[in-house]
């Protein structure tokens, strides 16, 4: 780490045009490390942009820097253009360059350095000519805070910045919760609060700040489309596209609500499957040593963390339920251990 702290305080040394991006359909540690680098290397000097592969929740619009975002499933042009002419790209947050989707491209044939921060399992070396991967961190925004401290450069983390890291890694740790907070995640989020993070207004912002109808699909998924395996200690919930459609779903409706059937006594496994964008996606967790990430590359494609991974599915919702049926009798030994 110290001699890629050393590496990185050199190439940022002069000023740079630099090109910040993280993976598709950002969540709130993508977007909370990628605005708390913009935010500051724009304050160290830098000319800097943040492009994200395409849309992202609402309840993370409220971040700092967030208006100076550039989608680039809406401006591929511009975006393409400011990829080519950087002189550095930072990849936050993603494993492998398949996660950016069709921006991957543009980042290819750019010639800048590129460096990743990333705290996933696997990551793809090869996409980065420098890496900062740790995979105990609970979020990338904690590795962002850990990196601006060891180029002693944490003076400059103010309210704006302190807000953004915040955020990542409130929302990676399911706010505190996950086994991947440890005594330093509280110190340096006690530290982001001494510099003027709000820790209550954050949390309002991004987890009490939904729709109506949000809540009323939340309420439908639990009450009509639960499937609880109690004997696999396993549990389903799924959603197709019309039933999405029905409660007018906007981007981020549907984030955590799968922790529910995890809330559930006894279940250790728990899908959620949803029909978006013509694509049948999957969210996997698990309680405890049952590896959802090796799952999630296994059968959709996917991967992620031991606790909480992702995937697609290339049959219906229907018959991706018979294959998550499949697998838990499959794996019927270790959900029961
Ligand atoms: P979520 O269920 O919140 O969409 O994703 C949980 C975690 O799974 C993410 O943090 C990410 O690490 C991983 N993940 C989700 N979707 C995919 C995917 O399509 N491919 C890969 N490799 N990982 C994914
Ligand atoms: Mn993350």
């Amino acid at each position: 780490m110290l001699k890629n702290v050393l590496k990185l305080k050199l190439l940022l040394e002069k000023s740079k045009k630099i090109v910040i991006t993280t993976h598709r359909s950002p969540d709130g540690d993508a977007m909370g490390s990628s605005l708390a680098m913009y935010l500051f290397l724009k304050k160290i000097g830098h000319s800097v942009n943040v492009i994200t592969p395409n849309s992202y929740a609402s309840f993370l619009h409220w971040m700092p820097g967030d208006k100076d975002v550039l989608i680039y499933e809406e401006n591929k042009e511009e975006a393409e253009k400011i990829t080519n002419n950087s002189d550095l790209i930072f990849l936050m947050d993603l494993n492998h360059l398949s996660r950016v989707a069709d921006f991957n491209f543009a980042i290819n044939n750019s010639n800048a350095t590129k460096i990743l921060i990333d705290h996933h399992q696997d990551p793809d070396m090869s996409i980065a000519d420098l890496v900062f991967s740790d995979t105990e961190s609970c979020s990338t925004a904690q590795l962002v805070y850990e990196i601006i401290n060891a180029m002693e450069l944490d003076h400059h983390i103010d309210k704006s910045i302190a807000e953004c890291l915040y955020t990542g890694i409130m929302t990676d740790t399911g706010s505190f919760k996950y086994y991947s907070t440890t005594a330093r995640t509280h110190e340096i989020v006690s530290k982001l609060i001494s510099v003027g993070a709000n820790n209550t207004k954050i949390h309002d912002l991004v987890y009490d700040n939904s729709s109506a109808n949000r809540i009323k699909l939340l309420g439908y998924c639990l009450n009509e489309k639960l499937l609880l395996y109690p004997e696999n200690n396993s549990a389903i919930i799924s959603l197709s596209a019309s039933e999405l459609e029905r409660f007018e779903f906007q981007q981020g409706d549907t984030e955590g609500f799968i922790n529910y059937a995890l809330a559930i006594k006894g279940i250790k496994f728990a899908v959620f499957i949803a029909e978006k964008d013509g694509l049948v996606k999957l969210s996997l967790r698990s309680k405890g040593i049952f590896k959802v990430n090796e799952i999630a590359k296994k059968y959709f494609e996917g991967g992620g963390h031991t606790n909480a991974a992702g995937g697609v599915s290339q049959v219906n919702v229907n018959e991706t339920i018979k294959i998550i049926e499949g697998i838990i009798k499959k794996y019927n030994k270790e959900l029961t251990k």
